[in-house]
């Protein structure tokens, strides 16, 4: 649906003969219906608190704000389905890999019956997902001493 330019002359709905621009309609319609109290109220579909005159409904609808949320709500909606290069979150940095060198130097043991003892000991008290990234980090960077 094309919207009225601000500047378009539109017919008031009361009267063919009133051409009025389209942003100063409103006005206009205050001063009209005035002069038509008989009219038929109708509900605005986009919210029920709007009761307008069954002539202006589709002048209402033309430039009612609550179409206009929804409007930009759907637009919001169907742009998440076209992610752009800004909305795409920077390649993640995981300064672990060094700290992990350094623990597992450490805190090595080269004990045989317990090797890979250090991995356990790093991911103790970490979050669900940091213990899972670093039972990643410990089988990629794992290497099982050479006998
Ligand atoms: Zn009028
Ligand atoms: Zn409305």
């Amino acid at each position: 649906m094309a919207d009225p330019q601000p500047n378009q002359m539109m017919s008031c709905p009361y009267n063919m003969a009133h051409q009025v621009e389209h942003y100063r309609m409103h006005i206009h319609l205050q001063k009209c219906r005035k002069q038509y109290p008989g009219c038929k109220k109708v509900t605005c579909p986009f919210d029920a608190t709007h009761i307008v005159n069954d002539v202006e409904l589709d002048y209402h609808v033309s430039c009612c704000r609550k179409r206009y949320m929804l409007d930009s709500q759907i637009y919001v909606v169907d742009d998440d389905y076209r992610p752009t290069v800004e909305v795409q979150p920077p390649p993640a940095i995981i300064p672990s890999e060094e700290n992990w060198d350094d623990e597992a130097t450490t805190s090595y043991k080269p004990d045989l019956s317990k090797k890979g003892a250090h991995i356990i000991t790093k991911i103790k008290g970490a979050t669900p997902s940091e213990r899972r990234r670093a039972r990643m980090e410990g089988i990629k960077n794992y290497k099982p001493p050479e006998n």
